[in-house]
């Protein structure tokens, strides 16, 4: 799976991309994540990217012209059909982890980071099929939405984790929060490990597995259960 992140700051993301698990699966071919500077394709002798809003009000706003230029260019290096468009944007619907199974149905996102007060609108007519939020606050630029949807899109591409078991049992895949889990050494500042993940059996242990999910879903996200 492909992702293009478009942005006017592709340094705050190099560094998200290639590390850990996503570097990892980036140099196993199993994913491709590329960052374009929306900046190399203005076409103002000055370099700019953003003007005053039409109407008044505070900020700029990027430009229509690099960014449909933008836009067009990586979709141009991308095999026809199997592409999304994405404007992260705090008006889009929310992002959860439905969403994230949901787009690993496309080949190639193309993930369009806005910055300062947004984007021309009609850059979203033009060439945006669909507006993401992570969540109701607002952030200065589409930067950190963009890798959450990479990251979590990523972990459920075929291969990038050892299995699907990784995440099918955890927290809201799962439709519950997971249970508690511990690591040695089986003491630590008097707190120990509880007793059956030490010595109990399978069957006790998944049991008491479930128990706990059940307990701390009531207990943390209540709003799970409905
Ligand atoms: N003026 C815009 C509005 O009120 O809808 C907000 C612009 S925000 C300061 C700048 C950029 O950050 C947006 O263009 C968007 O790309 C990104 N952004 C901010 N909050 C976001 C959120 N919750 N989810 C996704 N993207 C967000």
């Amino acid at each position: 799976m492909r992702f293009e992140v478009l942005t006017l700051f592709p340094d705050m993301l190099n560094s998200v991309f290639s590390g850990s698990i996503l570097g990892r699966a980036s140099v196993a071919g199993l994913i491709e994540v590329n960052c374009t500077n929306i900046r190399d394709y203005t076409k103002d002798k000055h370099r700019r990217v953003d003007d005053t809003p039409y109407g008044g009000g505070y900020g700029m706003i990027m430009a229509c012209q690099p960014v449909v230029d933008c836009i067009r260019a990586v979709r141009k290096r991308l095999p026809e059909g199997g592409t999304r468009v994405i404007y992260m944007s705090p008006q889009g619907g929310l992002f959860n982890q439905e969403k994230a199974h949901e787009l690993t149905q496309y080949d190639n996102l193309i993930l369009l980071c806005g910055h300062y007060e947004g984007i021309d609108e009609r850059i979203i007519e033009l060439e945006v099929d669909e507006e993401i939020s992570v969540g109701n606050y607002v952030l200065t630029g589409g930067e950190l939405p963009a890798a959450i949807i990479v990251d979590a899109v990523s972990r459920l591409v075929e291969g990038v984790l050892p299995s699907s078991e990784c995440y099918e049992n955890e927290s809201i895949q799962s439709g519950l929060l997971e249970y508690p889990q511990y690591t040695r050494p089986r003491v630590f500042e008097g707190k120990e490990v509880p007793e059956v993940l030490v010595n109990g059996h399978h069957a006790k242990q998944e049991e008491w597995k479930l128990t706990q999910m059940k307990e701390r879903t009531l207990k943390k996200r209540p709003d799970l259960l409905k």
